[in-house]
């Protein structure tokens, strides 16, 4: 069984620049971790490789110095390292990167399921694993907590709803977002950690998926940032003062004209 989970680098909280010119994160000053939900997808691939079998490949599209954390998911758990890197993809949006991670992912048939988190903790739009499954002609199941081999090639998997559960048939391969808290995500390996000192990450870029260049960073990306910024709020205080009958009406009176009762 071939387990694929798709990691981002994300900067660490407190280490992030905007420029202020294109709006997009100056990542070159940013200390890199892998996005804390990704760890419950990469514990949950380990976990179902524990019981069927087979192998884990952790997928990231990131720059060169994203390999480190790739050898972090390696002590974690994973088997394989596949890092998507090219100066093409900077600038990508959701679409560009799912496409990506799509190519990435068509790279390393045949697979079994392809994991992902909920979000991450910097963009956090959700988009990428929807969108991936969309570029990879696949079902896609999101806020996943449990997954269970059925037959050959099926899956039963249980995903959250608000105040209820679903579970679902899937007859293949497929891409789930694991919700986060499911599992307790183990810590590094110390025999891990020794062994992938001797190994690197497969390195892809634009050319080796074959992509097409037009999908690829800001030109393969509808969305435009047009603009960052801290939310002002203007808000009016009013200090009542009086019997409490007298501050009752007042407080009426000034929610009837506000027009909120
Ligand atoms: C116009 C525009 C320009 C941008 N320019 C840049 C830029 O120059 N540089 C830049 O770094 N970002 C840029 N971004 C941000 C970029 O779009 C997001 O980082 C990326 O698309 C992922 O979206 P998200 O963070 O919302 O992921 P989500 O959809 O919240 O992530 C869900 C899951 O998808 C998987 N995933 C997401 N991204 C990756 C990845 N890279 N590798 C592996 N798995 C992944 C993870 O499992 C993650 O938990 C830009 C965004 C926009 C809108």
């Amino acid at each position: 069984m071939h387990l694929i989970v798709c990691l981002k680098p994300v900067p660490k909280p407190g280490t992030v620049r905007v420029d202020p010119k294109t709006h997009t994160l100056k990542r070159d000053s940013a200390q890199l971790i892998l996005n804390p939900p990704d760890l419950y997808a990469l514990e949950m691939a380990v976990e179902l490789k524990e019981t069927y079998g087979g192998k884990v490949t952790a997928l990231m599209m990131g720059p060169p110095n994203a390999a480190e954390l790739l050898r972090e998911a390696y002590a974690l758990g994973a088997d394989e390292m596949v890092l998507l890197s090219d100066r093409a993809f900077a600038g990508s949006d959701t679409l560009a990167t799912s496409y990506v991670l799509s190519r990435g992912i068509k790279r390393l048939e045949p697979y079994d399921l392809v994991l992902m988190g909920k979000a991450s903790i910097d963009g956090e739009t959700a988009q990428v694993g929807p969108e991936t499954a969309a570029w990879l002609g696949l079902p896609s199941v999101i806020q996943v907590k449990k997954i269970q081999r059925e037959g050959d090639h099926g899956w039963v998997v249980v995903r959250v709803r608000e105040g209820y559960e679903e579970e679902l048939f899937l007859s293949g391969p497929a891409v789930v977002t694991v919700e986060p808290g499911i599992n307790d995500p183990r810590p590094p390996s110390l025999k891990r950690l020794l062994a992938v000192r001797e190994l690197a990450p497969r390195l892809f870029s634009a050319q080796d998926l074959e992509c097409e260049p037009e999908k690829l960073g800001l030109s393969g990306s509808p969305t435009q940032v047009l603009d960052v910024f801290a939310p002002s709020y203007q808000r009016e205080q009013i200090l009542l003062t009086g019997e409490p009958e007298e501050v009752a009406q007042e407080l009426v009176s000034h929610l009837r004209t506000r027009g909120l009762i």
